[in-house]
């Protein structure tokens, strides 16, 4: 029996042995939806998928357009770059300067998610809103007066947790 293209895609998307997250922050944990083996239920949000006219489940989709945009955009570089381009054309956010080499800089820096717990992760980190066209020359400079910062922070990070260890000895 042929598969159709559908098929092939609905083999990649469902039936996936769920994975733990492996605690990288860059690449947030995937909601427990993506997982599921429902049809039409939207493997970002978890809500069902629903057709335009009648208001019933569309069990050909996985995903709803939007989540899938906001999926791609925390998980594949590629297509978070798209989207910044499409927004900002290239123009530094810094100074302005249009036609530059530029990079995608997350403007709270992703680091401060670094160590927080699955639960407590602040999504609005990942979203479109927190990034920014800088080009290489700001970007280099952004780094590294948030280098310092991050040195640190993770000077805080290392005492809080040398504390917690104490604390699970009582
Ligand atoms: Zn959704
Ligand atoms: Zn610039």
């Amino acid at each position: 029996m042929p598969l159709s293209r559908f098929g092939k895609r609905h083999e990649r998307t469902f039936g996936k042995e769920k994975e733990e997250w492996d605690g990288d922050f860059r690449k947030p944990p995937k909601p427990e939806s993506y997982w599921t083996n429902v049809k039409g239920q939207c493997r970002w949000c978890g809500l069902m998928i629903l057709n335009d006219n009648d208001d019933t489940i569309n069990t050909r989709r996985s995903w709803h357009e939007d989540c899938a945009t906001e999926y791609m955009i925390i998980y594949h570089s590629k297509e978070q770059r798209a989207w910044v381009r499409r927004r900002d054309n290239g123009e530094c956010n810094h100074c302005g300067n249009i036609g530059m080499r530029w990079d995608v800089d997350h403007i709270r820096p992703l680091w401060e998610q670094k160590g927080v717990v699955k639960e407590d992760l602040d999504w609005s980190y990942y979203s479109l809103d927190n990034l920014q066209t800088l080009c290489k020359k700001c970007h280099k400079k952004k780094t590294k007066d948030e280098s310092a910062i991050r040195a640190l922070k993770n000077k805080k990070k290392i005492s809080k947790v040398n504390y917690k260890e104490t604390k699970t000895w009582e």
